[in-house]
């Protein structure tokens, strides 16, 4: 099965990816994850990528076109992938139809998570994760916050906030996805394929009010 998340930053993608990754037991593969670690372990991909991080910008499509392309031929994607934070822009969703179409695969559904945008900057300042690659259990100071400050209840390693998860960075990385990744909501919608959740404490559901009903519906 192969699942996509799409939504601002914020909205809850890698949280209803990481549930419903162990739930199906597919591989969940975030995009912003495999920047962050080539960050982290200063590779040349992560000297190349790091600008843009910082400022909130999109990596330039050819580039994560390719690490992300590469990332799906690996054995571990056979049986399917929940894909968190790609595609982002109308060429890299073209792409992937291609790519896909060429290895006999298709897309079974897009999960797009809408918030209204005065929540996501909120919730993004609070944002806490599990720095346990193996875990990356997502926290919220103020809606959800650990049993104990600064550790992760499931695991016992420490939360660590996201460099860019401050409201400057927020802002511009909120600009980013109205521009360039809004568009393909309709790109998802005209194929047919395209679920839409309000995810919203207004209506009182939250990611993973969302994961729940979705793992009833694909299980
Ligand atoms: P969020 O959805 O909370 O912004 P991600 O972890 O998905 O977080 O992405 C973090 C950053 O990584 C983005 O702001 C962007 O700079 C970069 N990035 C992630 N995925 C893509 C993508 N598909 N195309 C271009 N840049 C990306
Ligand atoms: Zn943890």
């Amino acid at each position: 099965m192969i699942l996509i998340m799409l939504g601002a930053p914020g909205t809850g993608k890698g949280t209803v990816a990481g549930i419903l990754s162990k739930e199906l037991n597919i591989p969940a593969v975030s995009s912003g994850d495999i920047f962050r670690k080539a960050i982290q372990e200063k590779t040349e991909l992560g000297k190349e990528v790091s600008g843009y991080i910082e400022k909130g910008a999109l990596v330039p499509d050819e580039l994560t076109i390719k690490v992300i392309e590469s990332r799906l031929k690996e054995p571990d994607m056979e049986n399917g992938v929940i894909l968190d934070g790609y595609p982002r822009t109308t060429a890299q969703a073209e792409k992937l139809d291609k790519f896909l179409s060429e290895e006999g695969k298709k897309i079974d559904k897009v999960i797009n998570l809408e918030t209204p945008r005065d929540e996501l900057i909120e919730r993004v300042v609070n944002r806490r994760i599990c720095s346990n690659s193996d875990c990356k259990t997502i926290f919220n100071l103020k809606l959800n916050p650990p049993k104990v400050e600064g550790i992760c209840d499931k695991c016992g390693k420490e939360l660590i906030q996201r460099k860019d998860d401050n409201e400057e960075v927020m802002n511009n990385r909120l600009d980013s996805y109205f521009k360039e990744t809004a568009p393909i909501v309709d790109f998802y919608k005209n194929k047919g394929i395209l679920s839409s959740y309000e995810v919203s404490q207004r209506i009182n559901r939250m990611g993973v009010d969302v994961a729940h009903e979705l793992i009833s519906e694909l299980k």
